[in-house]
């Protein structure tokens, strides 16, 4: 509205001014042109005393007489205007006002501008080229500047509240927040700042998210780069962005600068398989050097990342430098149920969940695993239309990062039916009555990923040792459902490709890694990893032929004496292996309880365990 009231006043006035211009052009006649007179006329002019003004420009002579009119008249060229009055009686020209007006020198201005336009134009154009070669210039130099991002201070700072167990690690961590809080109280002991932090420990188990809290907690600038970044395909981009990021941190000392993946650059150097590696070692001696170069009181503390510490220069790790190790372990039961607490702060939990029944069932998930789980329950949460998220919503979200997504789509035939569930029950059998096995959470024929059935282990608790009996017994378990397929019908199917894959690798590493077979307890290193990390991948194989086919005779010999046992015990519970997997076959899921108590209620023998 009052956009169009505004534009009608406009209107108004523009019609308004053009009447009135009109007017006064019709009723004021402009003032007559002047007339052109001879010379003489002028001069007589002048001498009848009837000039008021005079105006000369050029050779135009412009006069008005008394009676108010105009006229003008040429004089010849190069003659001034005293020239021309000479014959005048000095006398009659006193009261007229003179105006010369210099031409001549306005022509000489005008040529100039005119003869000037293109040498500007062209100084212009040769300016505009040069500033947007220089634009592009820097573009090609930032390549050497670090792209490292300093944390917004706007933003909700980390703290150690949002980083849930890892006792002992921030129990390390407070004193370098203490450190970079109170410099003096370290120095004026004498003691030294430590310069570098390393957190040590499996992808996704916080040690970004740890790095970004000490500096919330200590309320410093955070500096973050990842180590590949250092890494470009320009020769000596890596140097140069590291000298570029350690002056940018010295300047907003004091600041935590950190290097996630710093295995990237800091590998062992002089090793390593293929190309760019020259470039790695330049850019660690870069960040060696700057490290070292730190003055005593430089109030900037290097934090790094990894999870493979033992391919690291051990130079980067020696004293005055990342010699402050920090692990960060995989998450235990209590630290899952804190981690899952943080990541369900801000979703509505149903009132009877149990988070720590979720810990329970989740071993080996890191921070970040267990951050994807609470995610996908409220994704399903959200799918089905609930209010809020559920205990069933959280375990089936379990399954669904453990094993992938259910393929109810994959239809299977009744005979691939049958194999499946009769190879998920030997599984179980097996399992159940080995004493080291972890007892049954689930068994299920619905196929999942690329497995068309599973049968899956709990531990009671978290394990960090394990038992030669325990492998065995898990080899038995293992090979429980090619057992059973040779059982039931005379041949395997592909079902067990997998089962004995990891049968042979836990073989292996009983053998070559941990000691347990009988070629007693020596370590045979060809560990296939380190070919890709290239530590030394010239001595691959640390062993002789000879060795080498024993070490194949005796995996061989643990796997085979598994399968045996598996067969035994299938053997001696065929009943129970009819019965539970044709209750598989309707059910296509079974929980503990269902297959324990089918278990007992189909049982006549009394095993005793080999
Ligand atoms: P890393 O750097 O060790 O690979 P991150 O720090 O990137 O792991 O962790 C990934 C995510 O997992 C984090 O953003 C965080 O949400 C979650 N997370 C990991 N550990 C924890 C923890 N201890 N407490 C809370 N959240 C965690
Ligand atoms: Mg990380
Ligand atoms: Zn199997």
């Amino acid at each position: 509205m009052a956009q169009q009231k505004k534009s009608s006043t406009l209107g108004y006035i523009v019609v308004i001014t053009l009447v009135l211009t009109a007017l006064y052009v019709f009723f004021n006649p402009s003032p007559q042109s002047p007339e052109k007179v001879t010379l003489d006329t002028f001069l007589s002019d002048i001498n009848s005393e009837i000039v008021e003004t005079i105006q000369v420009s050029s050779n135009k002579i412009d006069y008005t007489t008394t009676g108010g009119a105009n006229f003008y008249t040429i004089k010849e060229s190069g003659q001034t205007l005293s020239e021309v009055l000479a014959t005048v009686d000095p006398a009659k020209t006193d009261g007229i006002a003179m105006e010369v007006i210099d031409t001549t020198s306005n022509n000489i201005w005008m040529e100039l501008a005119v003869s000037l336009i293109p040498f500007i134009l062209i100084i212009g154009f040769l300016l505009f080229m040069m500033k947007s070669a220089a634009s592009s210039n820097n573009q090609a130099l930032s390549f050497g500047k670090s792209q490292a991002r300093i944390a917004d201070p706007e933003k909700k700072k980390t703290t150690f509240k949002d980083v849930a167990g890892a006792r002992e690690a921030k129990e390390e961590l407070i004193e370098i927040v203490d450190f970079l809080k109170n410099p003096s109280k370290y120095t004026s002991m004498g003691a030294k700042i430590p310069k570098g932090v390393i957190l040590i420990g499996q992808p996704g188990t916080g040690k970004t998210l740890m790095a970004r809290a000490v500096a919330g907690e200590a309320n410093v600038p955070f500096f973050n780069i990842s180590g590949s970044e250092f890494v470009e395909m320009f020769v000596g981009v890596g140097a140069s962005r590291v000298r570029d990021l350690f002056k940018k941190a010295k300047r907003n000392a004091p600041c935590i600068v950190f290097i996630d993946e710093i295995d990237a650059v800091g590998r062992h150097r002089g090793a390593g398989m293929g190309g760019g590696h020259d470039e790695r070692e330049q850019t660690l001696n870069q960040i060696l050097t700057e490290m070292d170069g730190f003055e005593q009181d430089t109030n900037v503390i290097v934090m790094a990342a990894t999870n493979r510490p033992d391919v690291l220069d051990p130079a980067l790790l020696r004293p005055g430098r990342f010699d402050r190790r920090v692990v960060i372990d995989t998450p235990d039961i209590e630290d899952r149920t804190e981690i899952l607490k943080i990541h369900t702060r801000n979703k509505p939990l149903a009132k009877n969940t149990e988070l720590e029944r979720i810990a329970r069932q989740t071993p080996g998930f890191s921070g970040a695993d267990l951050e994807n789980l609470a995610n996908e329950a409220a994704i399903l949460a959200a799918k089905n239309n609930k209010k809020s998220v559920t205990q069933h919503d959280l375990e089936i979200s379990i399954e669904k990062v453990v094993m992938g997504p259910e393929r109810k789509s994959r239809v299977l035939s009744a005979k691939e039916k049958e194999i499946t569930a009769y190879h998920e029950t030997g599984h179980a059998i097996v399992g159940h009555l080995l004493p080291e096995c972890d007892p049954i959470h689930k068994i299920s024929i619905i196929s999942r990923g690329m497995a068309l059935g599973v049968t899956w282990f709990l531990p009671e608790e978290d394990k960090h040792l394990y038992s030669k009996t325990k492998f065995e017994n898990e080899l038995a378990s293992l090979l429980g459902g090619y057992a059973t397929e040779k059982m039931m019908f005379g041949e395997v199917s592909t079902g067990p490709s997998n089962d004995l894959e990891r049968a042979t690798k836990i073989a292996h590493k009983m053998v070559t890694k941990y000691g347990m077979s009988d070629l007693g307890p020596t370590i045979f290193g060809d560990n296939n990893d380190e070919i890709f990390l290239g530590k030394d991948f010239k001595h691959m194989r640390t062993y002789s032929e000879e060795i080498a086919s024993k070490i194949d005779a005796m995996v061989r010999s643990i796997v085979e004496k598994a399968l045996k046992q598996a067969t035994e015990i299938l053997k001696k519970h065929e009943k129970q292996l009819h019965e539970i997997a044709k209750t598989l076959i309707k059910e296509e899921t079974l929980d503990r309880k269902e297959f324990i108590k089918l278990f007992d209620t189909t049982s006549t023998l009394n095993l005793k365990l080999p």
